[in-house]
């Protein structure tokens, strides 16, 4: 079979997935969803003229030409903190103490801060800096105008957006469904990662699930443990039918390469479409997906570094596209490589696990240690792939693109 280049399988795959519905969530379930309206604001935020400051209220005209030797005295007349409203105006000569957040009182145009002042006897305050108009003051509609838009249709929902919806006090909104992926492992050799050791001849534990599951997680989904599938052609077929009927795409790690005991291509082939593609990338060279009554299953390789990689390029795109986000890959940054990578040409793009060091002369990317594809100790520490074209080693100091593991996408 001959070898496919990443960005054509990645098309093809996300030419494929489709977006679950739209419904409604609380914004408590939200949290990495893409929103499916557009959301506008019927309030202005703040809602009302407001201080930034704790200080006094005044009006400018009065502080002018006040300093520290030459102090202008104003009467205090009463006190604000957040949350009261204002019991009286401020006259002129005037003052109202007042705390962050609290309404702006009438009479006033400006806050001094209260760093800039001196208490003097019980009712009276030297103010010892002029104020300009406005000093201070946050006005109401500041942040978003009342009718104003808020965020538009496919907006990826972080922390930030929920407590923007907050303010507005959109506590419901409608988004793209968080999609349920059912996580499988595969294999005679498996058993869980409780199972204490020594282990029985043969046996490793299960190291891939437990990442899937965290890295479904991570991209905003609902993962759902499937647990270890036996290399048993009857058995693989029963698990994908049922889980493709109750999870909107499927995920499964071992099984897809050569071997005369990989099950979970002939299941998608009794199931439903297979694509088997040998990727021109290394690690994770085979990768089996395929569509059980539209839900996506994903047959990624076995060796836990593939696995990684292999989610990374191909389920996690798919997993994104499925919840309706319009980003689907990782933001990538341009490195200088700190050491030489070395590499054979191989027809096949490198995908290293490195660490990407931020200096003053841009990013700097070292391989995290041992690349072996079973080695995941080592890929642990990466916050980046980098991309090694095919061809000869890459000299130290020389450019790199790298994929960010972390960070939010690129618009
Ligand atoms: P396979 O693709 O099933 O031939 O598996 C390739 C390699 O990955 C073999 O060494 C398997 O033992 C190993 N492997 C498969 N599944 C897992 C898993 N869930 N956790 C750790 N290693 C695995
Ligand atoms: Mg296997």
């Amino acid at each position: 079979m001959s070898l496919v280049p990443l960005e054509e399988v990645q098309r093809e795959i996300l030419g494929l997935v489709t977006p679950l519905e739209v419904v409604e969530v609380a914004l408590d379930d939200a949290l990495g969803l893409a929103l499916g309206e557009n959301v506008t604001t019927t309030e202005p935020v703040p809602p009302f003229a407001n201080t930034a400051m704790d200080g006094y209220a005044v009006r400018a005209a009065d502080t002018v030409g006040a300093a520290s030797d030459t102090p202008v005295r104003l009467r205090v007349v009463g006190e604000l903190p957040a949350g009261r409203t204002p019991e009286c105006a401020v006259g002129a000569g005037e003052s109202i103490r007042i705390m962050t957040g609290a309404p702006i009182p009438p009479g006033a145009d400006a806050i001094v801060m209260v760093e800039r002042t001196a208490r003097d006897g019980v009712d009276g305050v030297l103010i010892e800096a002029p104020a300009g108009v406005g000093d201070h003051v946050r006005p109401a509609g500041g942040d978003l105008e009342a009718g104003a838009p808020v965020f538009g249709t496919g907006t990826v929902l972080r922390a930030p957006h929920l407590g923007v919806l907050a303010s507005v006090g959109a506590a419901r909104v409608r988004a793209t469904r968080r999609a349920r992926v059912g996580v499988l492992s595969t294999g005679d050799e498996l058993v869980s990662p409780s199972t204490p050791g020594p282990l029985a001849a043969g046996t490793i534990r299960d190291s891939n699930r437990p990442m899937l599951i965290a890295l479904v997680a991570e991209a905003g989904c609902e993962p759902v443990d499937l647990g270890i599938a036996p290399d048993d052609e009857a058995g693989t077929v029963a698990i994908l039918d049922d889980a493709t009927r109750r999870y909107d795409a499927v995920l499964t790690s071992g099984g897809v390469s050569m071997g005369e005991y990989d099950y979970v291509k002939v299941a998608l082939e009794r199931l439903g479409s297979l694509h088997a593609r040998q990727v021109a990338i290394k690690p994770a060279k085979p990768l089996a997906f395929g569509f059980v009554g539209g839900v996506p299953v994903f047959g990624l390789p076995g060796n836990p570094v593939s696995s990684l990689v292999s989610f990374e390029c191909f389920a996690r795109p798919a997993l994104l596209a499925r919840l309706g986000h319009p980003h689907r890959f990782r933001p990538e940054v341009s490195a200088r490589a700190e050491h030489p990578f070395t590499r054979r040409p191989d027809g096949r793009l490198h995908l290293d696990r490195v660490c990407l060091r931020a200096t003053d002369d841009g990013y700097v990317a070292a391989r995290t240690g041992n690349q072996a594809s079973n080695a995941l100790a080592a890929s642990a520490a990466a916050n980046g792939l980098a991309r090694v074209p095919d061809g000869d080693s890459v000299p130290a100091g020389a450019p790199l693109r790298v994929l960010r593991l972390d960070g939010v996408p690129d618009h």
